[in-house]
């Protein structure tokens, strides 16, 4: 019998209402003639709530603890929802991250998976249970304690199910009917892309379109499993939503797929560090050490024997890489002359697998910059993605120009 997972988010389960939406979505699978496994979240806003909870009573949280609270908002929505089921005649059963096992390291709130034995689940199906309900986010670490695998974490919970379970396709369902060539609310002109291949996926998620976790698209793409993105509040056709697939299911790729941004970005620059081997070294393992996500990195020679050194971090970040680099000149192993933060920069990117074989996107995309006066600050690529770094206040008209240069309103 074949096998599917359904992945309900958030909004998806927010009430009894919607977990009844839900519910019937997965009773026509059932009715099609599949055994699901159904993957849920908890009810929106209930794990910010529950983080809330754990921060107001204890600031330097015991991380176990945390994993034990947040982790119980997937607990209600898998136990009302195989109830629903129930309610249907539809034979469920829900299963906490525990009792599949889900067995995961001991990294609480970023826990990674490491096993999904299939015996239980396997076993239940084979006495007639039709729906596996899983409760998403959460699983067990070798020493018996709960984790949880950071926000988000409830698709990378599907993805695995799918993965171990050899399923058709997982089916993540949540409130946008599918991945979009941008954000929609930035410009009317976005279109709800058929396929996308899981390199571009990766490459969207990763700067900001938060459709999917980036990592439960990096597993997808590991094992295979076939993704669809779409909407619990839509009827469901052959062609609804979007699917994330390998580059060989797609016949004829988009030279750009998609335009991305990330809105809070820093630019940081360190004025004229000596220009010697180990000066990076130097500069990026305090950082790295301060916990300072650093994106961006760009090198330029200033005057004889200095350099310039200029990074991108998110704004949140810019006191901590100011707190570390300062600590690194005091204890000598830097030296730099002055160390300017720009608060106000965004990064917008363009992203496509069909750049490997096209060239001149780089030189499109600086023209139509170039074309509304928009100033580039610094510059990143790979073989599928340019990313430039602009004043926030061109956010929108950035994105706009780049989705009109590339003729993404056309984009399928
Ligand atoms: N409930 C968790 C969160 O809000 C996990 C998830 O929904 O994917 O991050
Ligand atoms: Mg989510």
């Amino acid at each position: 019998m074949s096998r599917l997972v359904m992945k309900f988010g958030g909004t998806s389960v927010a009430d009894l209402d919607r977990i009844r939406n839900a519910a019937g979505k997965v009773a026509r699978e059932v009715a099609n003639g599949h055994e699901v496994i159904v993957v849920v979240s908890a009810m929106s806003g209930k794990t910010n709530e529950l983080v809330a909870l754990v921060e107001a009573t204890s600031p330097m949280f015991d991380a176990r603890e945390y994993d034990a609270v947040v982790s119980s908002g997937e607990n209600v929505t898998a136990g009302l929802m195989a109830l629903t089921l129930q309610e249907m005649d539809i034979p469920a059963r829900s299963w906490q991250g525990w009792q599949v096992p889900l067995k995961t390291t001991s990294a609480h709130s970023a826990a990674r998976i490491t096993e999904i034995p299939t015996d239980n689940l396997d076993a239940k199906f084979a006495e007639g249970m039709k729906v596996a309900v899983i409760a998403g986010f959460q699983g067990i670490a070798e020493d018996g304690r709960i984790t949880t695998l950071g926000r988000g974490g409830s698709d990378t919970t599907a993805v695995a199910f799918a993965a171990a379970f050899d399923a058709e396709r997982c089916d993540i369902y949540t409130d946008v009917d599918g991945v979009y060539t941008t954000d929609p609310r930035i410009t009317d002109k976005a279109r709800r892309l058929d396929r996308i291949s899981y390199e571009e996926m990766l490459e969207l998620a990763s700067l900001g379109a938060k459709v999917l976790q980036t990592r439960s698209v990096e597993l997808a793409m590991r094992y295979k499993v076939r993704l669809r993105v779409l909407s619990s509040f839509e009827d469901v056709t052959e062609n609804s939503g979007t699917l994330v697939c390998s580059e060989e299911e797609i016949m004829e790729s988009n030279v750009v797929s998609g335009v991305a941004y990330s809105r809070d970005e820093a630019k940081m620059t360190l004025v004229s560090v000596a220009d010697r081997p180990g000066i990076a070294a130097a500069i990026f393992t305090p950082l790295a050490e301060a916990g300072v996500n650093v994106d961006m990195i760009v090198q330029n020679i200033s005057e004889e024997g200095r350099t310039d050194m200029t990074f991108s971090c998110p704004v949140g970040q810019v006191a901590r890489a100011e707190a570390a680099l300062n600590a690194a000149q005091e204890r000598g192993e830097i030296n730099f002359r002055g160390l300017i933060a720009d608060r106000d920069v965004c990064k917008v990117s363009v992203v496509g697998i069909g750049m490997r074989s096209h060239a001149g996107v780089a030189a499109q995309m600086f023209q139509a910059l170039a074309a509304e006066g928009v100033n580039i600050k610094v510059i990143t690529t790979s073989e599928i993605k340019v990313s430039v770094l602009v004043d926030r206040k061109y956010m929108e008209l950035a994105v706009q120009a780049l989705h009109d240069t590339f003729g993404l309103e056309n984009a399928a």
